[in-house]
């Protein structure tokens, strides 16, 4: 078990079982949460504490198993080796409003979108809250760079893994921890509705960021496995909930792919089903995927989409593609390091 798992609740829990005052929940937590590689380093505990934790709960640090730094933009992409040997990409963006991580859920992903990388291999196993903080942490750490912004838009369904992402956001947005506030922090969710529902309840400032990528579910069904379970009209009843909920204005993904999804009626049937949902698009040029034969739009298509979306109210915006030469979009990395004899090795 990885202490940084814990919410200060726990650790304070925990704390008590082994005989310690409740102010001692702090101090550890502080010290967790900067990253400290060895328990003598928490120097204001006293030393049978120290002992103590270190004997039952061994600290871990993900090791950098990969780092590969973008020479045109400045990204770098990081693949993490967790303790039991799986790894998992993090990559850090340098944008003008603040340094930016793009963070993995998931070791793979049992969601199965065909354009997607992350999810060729299947779901290897769900992320524990800590190894999730550690990518930001270490990334932190490792570049010098303060990161104040977050995505959860790596590797995995944030969705999938509800209980540990959401103990994960309590513990990054403490002011004792690296205390990012919710409103820098976007979750991105290919579309499980119960729990979108389930994180409505929660009423956090974040910002949810829907897969959409389909004007309708005949396109949806052939490229998001998932629209067979959770049909657009119960997605988009399920975001509309949501916005009751939050008053938080819903950021659409939706990768442009040739021939498929990047149609003017395409964009005049999206604009009938968003009617009324204060939204905001994301149109991102599809990155191309190895293993798969589908191919990005072009950049006609792309401003003609967004002129007609633009057009009929919606906001939208192209993504500017970072890192297109470090292999920084969704799983690529991984999978070629899983592939590799030198990933085998090592
Ligand atoms: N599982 C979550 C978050 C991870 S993927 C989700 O589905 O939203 C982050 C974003 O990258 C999603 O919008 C996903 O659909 C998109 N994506 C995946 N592969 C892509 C590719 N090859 N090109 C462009 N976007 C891609």
């Amino acid at each position: 078990m990885n202490l940084r798992s814990l919410t200060l609740a726990e650790l304070a829990d925990l704390l008590k079982t082994m005989g310690q005052p409740a102010f001692r929940a702090k101090q550890v937590f502080t010290w967790l949460h900067r990253g400290i590689r060895s328990f003598d380093e928490m120097t204001d505990l006293p030393k049978t504490l120290r002992a103590a934790l270190a004997e039952e709960y061994p600290l871990y640090t993900p090791q950098a198993v990969r780092r590969q730094e973008s020479a045109r933009d400045g990204t770098v992409k990081y693949l993490w080796r967790l303790s039991d040997g799986n790894c998992v990409e993090t990559v850090l963006m340098r944008y003008h409003y603040g340094n930016t991580v793009c963070i993995s859920t998931e070791v793979g992903c049992r969601m199965g979108c065909a354009f997607c990388a992350s999810t060729l291999g299947g779901l290897v196993r769900r992320l524990e809250p800590a190894e999730m903080l550690d990518q930001v942490l270490f990334t932190q750490l490792d570049s010098g760079l303060p990161i104040s912004h977050i995505v959860l838009m790596g590797i995995g369904e944030p969705l999938d893994n509800f209980d540990n992402v959401l103990k994960f956001l309590e513990n990054v947005n403490s002011p004792l921890g690296l205390n990012i506030s919710m409103r820098h922090i976007s979750l991105s969710t290919c579309g499980l509705v119960p729990k979108i529902d389930a994180l409505a309840e929660k009423k956090l400032q974040l910002t949810l960021s829907v897969s959409l990528h389909a004007p309708n579910n005949s396109v949806r069904d052939t490229i998001m496995p998932v629209n067979r379970a959770y049909p657009m009209e119960e997605l988009i009843a399920a975001c509309r909930r949501y916005y009751q909920a939050t008053s938080r204005r819903i950021s659409f993904e939706y990768a442009m792919i040739d021939g498929v999804n990047d149609t003017p009626a395409a964009a005049r049937e999206l604009l009938e089903k968003m009617r009324g949902l204060p939204a905001h698009f994301n149109l991102i040029p599809l990155n191309r995927v190895e293993e798969s034969p589908l191919k990005p739009s072009s950049r006609a298509a792309v401003a003609e989409f967004q002129r007609i979306l633009e057009q009929g109210g919606i906001p939208a915006t192209v993504r500017r593609t970072l890192g297109g030469d470090i292999d920084a979009s969704c799983g690529q990395l991984r999978r070629k390091y899983n592939q590799s004899a030198k990933g085998r090795e090592e």
